[in-house]
């Protein structure tokens, strides 16, 4: 047992090796899902001026202050502002400004009368307008300029996703171009010789290739392109074959062909290159992970479909987004109780996949019969990942357990 590593040495391995991909800029139009290498700052105060929140009037509050429907205050509308418009017309004490959402408050008036609060709302309109109802304050419905944000203010920083709303935070900051790291380019690579495309008759012995199809998934999700999938068989041979095509690639991943079994293509191609370790995790725990000399990263994921899943959020996905230079690098952990009881590995960490439910605040397993890391098809109906410490032998109904949500 002690030649284990916990997750956290393997990890921190990982991480380690991982080099900061270089930055570029890019349109707005085209950063969706890029991480910032450099800060957003706001190009301009936002709002860029002060405006009307409301369809209504612009008055000078000292001409209302005490309108209400008894003593209503009667106003000359002067001026008619739609949204747009670079007009600011003088006002008179008497005087408003008809004026609609979004438009520029003239400098004359301190108040917004809403339609709502005058005798005859848009029907009013232009000519005079009763006002029933005083507004609260000076001020009142009005966006003050740079109440959002300050021109040069940080609106976003490095490390961020640009995800739509921080997109729409730029591009409402003024500004059309952003610097973002590079997508990491990942080579995907099944190894076995049972292996045959999904769809394919099965003869005896062989199993569909499940692991490139779910791993080009997950990579695609973590924001990473995809430089190549492809499936070897089990003859080591193969995997410089496929290295070389995979020259591009900043990651490559291995399925399969890592543990101790007589075939095991990527070990015996790999062992003097990358280390092949046991991790003290279930499933998971043979791994093979390294830095080629080309500066690729290099993963070897034990081949069984629930292990890859697994391998892939503890190892590969950090290591894919910290390339990216993403502040978190984690998936979200919920803290649940679990609502049934099972038994796990003892000596090993586990991740359980896992049905959550968020609205009781409860977790339990996906899978019938425990954490069988073949169940590839009964995998889909986890949302999650329990994780069950070390030390743990028997989760009970509810005990509290830390989860991973995906996503
Ligand atoms: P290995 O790690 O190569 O010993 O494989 C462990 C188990 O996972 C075996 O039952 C394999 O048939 C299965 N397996 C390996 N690669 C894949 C794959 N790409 N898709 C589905 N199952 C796989
Ligand atoms: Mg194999």
């Amino acid at each position: 047992m002690t030649d284990l590593l916990t997750v956290e040495e393997h990890r921190d391995r990982v991480l380690a090796a991982v080099v900061l991909l270089p930055a570029e800029s890019v349109p707005l139009s085209e950063a969706s899902g890029r991480t910032l290498a450099e800060p957003v700052l706001a190009a301009h105060d936002l709002p860029g001026f002060d405006n009307s929140s409301m369809d209504g009037f612009a008055v000078r509050f000292a001409d209302v202050e005490r309108a209400d429907a008894e003593n209503p205050a009667t106003l000359r509308v002067v001026a008619d502002l739609p949204a747009g418009t670079a007009d600011d017309p003088a006002l008179a004490p008497g005087q408003a400004a008809r004026i609609m959402t979004g438009a520029a408050v003239p400098a004359d008036a301190d108040a917004i009368v809403p339609f709502e609060d005058t005798a005859g709302g848009l029907a009013d309109s232009l000519g005079a307008v009763t006002v029933l109802r005083a507004p609260k304050a000076v001020g009142a419905y009005i966006r003050r300029r740079g109440g959002d944000t300050r021109a040069g203010d940080t609106v976003l920083s490095p490390g961020e996703r640009l995800d739509p709303f921080a997109l729409g935070a730029a591009a409402a900051a003024g500004v059309d171009a952003v610097t973002v790291t590079r997508r990491p380019r990942v080579a995907i690579i099944s190894t076995g010789s049972e292996l045959v495309a999904p769809g394919h008759a099965l003869g005896r012995g062989q199993t569909p290739d499940s692991n490139a199809t779910l791993l080009a998934a997950v990579v695609a999700d973590a924001d990473a392109d995809i430089e190549l999938v492809d499936r070897i068989g089990d003859d080591p041979a193969g995997i410089d074959a496929v290295l070389a095509r995979a020259t591009r690639a900043d990651v490559v991943v291995f399925t399969g062909g890592v543990s101790a079994g007589a075939y095991e293509p990527v070990r015996l191609a790999l062992a003097d290159r990358i280390a092949f370790d046991r991790v003290a995790m279930q499933p998971g725990k043979p791994q093979a992970f390294g830095v080629l000399d080309d500066g690729r990263l290099v993963f070897g994921l034990p081949g069984n479909p629930v292990s890859v899943a697994v391998s892939f959020e503890v190892f590969v996905r950090p290591a894919l987004l910290a390339l990216q230079g993403r502040a978190t690098i984690d998936r979200r952990l919920a803290r649940l109780t679990a609502s049934e009881s099972w038994t796990t590995p003892p000596g090993r960490r586990q991740y359980l996949p896992a049905v959550v439910d968020l609205v009781a605040g409860t977790v339990r397993p996906a899978t019938a019969g425990g954490s069988g890391s073949h169940l590839a098809a009964s995998l889909a109906r986890a949302g999650a990942f329990a994780i069950v410490p070390a030390d743990v032998s028997v989760v009970s109904v509810g005990d509290p357990l830390d989860v991973m949500l995906i996503p």
